[in-house]
């Protein structure tokens, strides 16, 4: 793919800074993905270390003092990016993203005096994080599908009462979830529809009376990511503070489609650090008096992962390109490319850890790092089996099209 001067800089300096940085600090401090202090994970210098290569407030509005990507290019840039960073640390790439994908919503459905209020506190402050909130203990795929019918509906309900609207429920396995200043939080607003036609979407910040952060969870990769879940009880927010009323599942796709892209990157960056491990190792490691990769079947391993990246970046490129152009089938390739490379890195990130034989699996030597933060994406943003669903949806609107409720 031919890179603009933009894309070709932002990417440059992405890998100085997880080279000089992010993987220094992740290889002596290992031991902090551990920490059951999930604030003291990652030390405020490494988002003060993303804020000065300029990629923490992507998304933010130039007026707003963020930097803004040229529009045509908007989400193969952050594609770009997000698998550089993802190539030092893939808790650290969901951190940033979150940041960026909701920016995008708010800077397309927040009142004007709130984009203002919020744009600049997360402008200011290096430390702040926002957060998306749809997934709820009852499941998540019933969203992605969607189950269009009452039955399915949200659970987090938000009624209105004066110029306020009160909103009870629960949301979990959000990213960000456990430090984030702002979310966005979706909540069902008319229980007797579907809910294409009942969700709303509302901002809420922290410091809200009725929300708690009820606990981080402890996820098996990603684990600088600080995942968490919140419980909202009667929790007033404003009028204003409405981002979509009742048709806000239909207008995230601006949030969605470039979410799928940057998830399959992100996914892409964990699979090029386990081919630069991998390879490094093979080529030095020394079994029967050679190295690995003099030994055949070492050797058909690195071959299947190059392949493996190779496809994945093609179909990325592809994908990219075709939610920027906004094109027909953006909504079937976005879906491919994330399931895709959730399968294909995997497979990568295994032979990775075979090659390393028992340092594989050792934790200080950082390579089951990379498997277990692989294993996470076959989860986030919706499982392979929906996001099958979703392909044969978006491909065979006409038969396919309906998963619940009367044809
Ligand atoms: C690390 C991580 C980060 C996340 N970040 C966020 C976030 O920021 N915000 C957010 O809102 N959510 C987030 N999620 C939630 C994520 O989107 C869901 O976990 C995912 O969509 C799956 O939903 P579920 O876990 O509720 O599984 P379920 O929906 O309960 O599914 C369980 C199993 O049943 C299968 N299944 C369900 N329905 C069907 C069906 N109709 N047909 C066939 N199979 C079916 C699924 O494929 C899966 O195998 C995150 C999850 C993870 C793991």
């Amino acid at each position: 793919m031919n890179l603009s001067e933009e894309q070709n800089m932002m990417r440059q300096s992405c890998r100085d800074f997880v080279d000089d940085v992010v993987l220094p600090f992740i290889r002596k401090n290992w031991q902090l993905e551990w920490s059951m202090s999930p604030g003291e994970r990652l030390p405020p210098s490494i988002l003060q270390g993303a804020e000065k290569v300029g990629i923490r407030a992507l998304g933010v509005p130039e007026e707003f003092g963020g930097i803004e990507l040229d529009k045509a290019a908007e989400v193969s840039t952050f594609a770009l990016i997000a698998e550089e960073i993802a190539r030092g640390d893939s808790g650290l790439a969901d951190k940033l993203v979150q940041n960026w994908k909701v920016s995008v919503l708010l800077r397309q459905f927040a009142p004007r005096h709130l984009q203002e209020k919020w744009f600049k506190r997360l402008i200011e402050d290096p430390q702040f994080l926002l957060a998306h909130c749809l997934t709820e203990p009852r499941g998540a795929s019933d969203r992605w599908l969607p189950y269009n019918v009452p039955e399915a509906a949200m659970q987090t309900r938000a009624v209105k009462d004066g110029k306020e609207w009160v909103i009870n429920g629960r949301k979990q396995f959000i990213s960000n979830g456990y430090d984030a200043g702002l979310y966005v939080v979706y909540a069902n607003t008319n229980p007797k529809v579907g809910m294409l036609q009942g969700t709303s979407s509302f901002l809420v910040p922290r410091d809200t009376k009725g929300l708690t952060v009820a606990r981080c969870n402890e996820t098996l990769g990603c684990r600088f990511m600080n995942n968490g879940e919140l419980v909202f009880e009667d929790m007033r927010v404003p009028e204003d503070h409405l981002l979509v009323e009742n048709d806000a599942l239909g207008k995230a796709g601006i949030y969605f489609r470039p979410g799928k892209i940057i998830q399959a990157a992100k996914n892409l960056g964990v699979g090029v650090r386990c081919f630069e491990v991998a390879s490094d190792y093979v080529q030095n490691y020394v079994q029967g008096g050679r190295i690995l990769i003099k030994h055949q079947a070492v050797a058909l391993r690195i071959a299947d992962m190059a392949t493996r990246i190779e496809a994945v970046r093609a179909l990325l490129q592809r994908a990219s390109r075709a939610v920027d152009d906004n094109a027909p089938d953006a909504d079937t390739l976005c879906n491919m490319v994330k399931v895709f490379a959730s399968e294909e890195i995997l497979k990568v990130a295994q032979h990775c850890l075979e090659l390393h034989g028992g340092n594989g699996v050792m934790l200080d030597f950082g390579v089951e790092k990379l498997f277990r933060d692989a294993a996470i994406f076959l989860h986030m943003d919706a499982t392979v089996d929906i996001s099958k669903m979703k392909i044969v949806k978006s491909m065979f609107p006409l038969t396919a099209g309906k998963y619940a409720g009367p044809e």
